[in-house]
């Protein structure tokens, strides 16, 4: 009895935290009504979906990405769909200078900013690191730096709207996985800085959130193209992983998992168990017999 006792309580204790913790706000689309959202990377993926919800709820948008053509019909649906403004700003996110000129545009166009929301991604390979030291520094440019620079142009803005800036990072970004060495690099890089930054807001009583969103495999056109032979599992659907960071953002969550299933999980094992937890992420892979075999 007194041992069924020891092991009882914390277990209850542990599912009234998580109780208390998931019930403690809901989401309602109202929030983020009249609000002044940067969405990044936003001309398709993701960022499109994520766009097209923020139209939904009413939102001021502002949208980037390279391909002009493909920013417009998003502009386009966004406004169909209830935007309260949609503009987009296109250009290339390897120029710090271009980063700075998208928040600039928010000052300009919105008045302000009550969101950063920074998705986009670079391009690079699915496969063994090929050792193209200049690929990793160009994608820490585009995936890391990037991010860094808007963040700091848009401070002062968010300061002021005690907004939030919602990084949208991976799985891949948490825990070693293997062909996308150059990719797992900025994304790790991207949970240092801003985990940091967090502590930093805290100490100064900055009321800006940060939520870190840890994605699993989304059936976006470039994920599935690079993966889907290789990846034993199913993608999950953007438009809801679009939401889900929402709520998130919304809620001014710290970290958004999505889907738990296959991230929150898995991450548990990382400090008891980190051998079985690189174990599980290669075997998610059908892997080519070793030579010799
Ligand atoms: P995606 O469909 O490839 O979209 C990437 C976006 O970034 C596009 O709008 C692209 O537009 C833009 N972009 C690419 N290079 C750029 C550059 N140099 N400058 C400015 N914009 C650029 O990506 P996604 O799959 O939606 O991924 C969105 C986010 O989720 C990324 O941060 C990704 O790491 C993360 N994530 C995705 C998955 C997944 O399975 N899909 C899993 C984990 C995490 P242009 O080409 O027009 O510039």
């Amino acid at each position: 009895m007194g041992r069924l006792q020891k092991i009882l309580i914390p277990f209850l204790g542990l599912v009234l935290a998580f109780w208390f913790y998931s019930a403690r706000d809901t989401f309602k689309p109202e929030m983020l009504r009249g609000k002044r959202v940067i969405v990044t990377g936003a001309s398709t993926g993701i960022g499109e979906q994520m766009a097209y919800h923020l139209a939904r709820m009413g939102s001021h948008i502002l949208i980037t990405a390279r391909t002009e053509a493909k920013l417009q019909n998003v502009v386009q649906r966004c406004l169909e769909l209830g935007a309260a403004s949609a503009r987009f700003v296109s250009g290339t996110m390897e120029d710090t200078a271009f980063a700075q000129h998208v928040v600039r545009e928010a000052q300009t166009s919105l008045g302000g900013l009550d969101m950063l929301i920074l998705n986009h991604v670079g391009a690079s390979y699915f496969g063994f690191f090929d050792g193209d030291v200049e690929h990793v520094r160009k994608l820490l440019e585009i995936n890391f730096l990037s991010y860094v620079a808007m963040t700091t142009a848009a401070l002062p803005m968010l300061k002021e709207s005690e907004g939030s800036i919602v990084v949208v990072s991976s799985m891949a970004g948490k825990v070693g996985f293997p062909f996308t060495v150059p990719y797992s690099a900025t994304k790790f890089a991207l949970d240092g800085f801003f985990s940091s930054l967090r502590q930093e807001f805290t100490i100064q009583s900055i009321n800006v959130s940060i939520t870190l969103c840890i994605l699993g495999f989304i059936d976006t056109e470039r994920a599935v193209r690079a993966a889907a032979e290789v990846l034993r599992e199913r993608p999950a659907p953007r438009d809801e992983c679009a939401l889900e960071i929402l709520k998130g953002a919304a809620l001014r969550r710290r970290e958004l998992y999505y889907r738990y299933s296959s991230t929150r999980l898995p991450l548990l094992l990382r400090d008891c168990a980190a051998e079985l937890l690189d174990y599980l992420v290669r075997s998610r892979y059908r892997l080519p017999a070793p030579p010799g075999a």
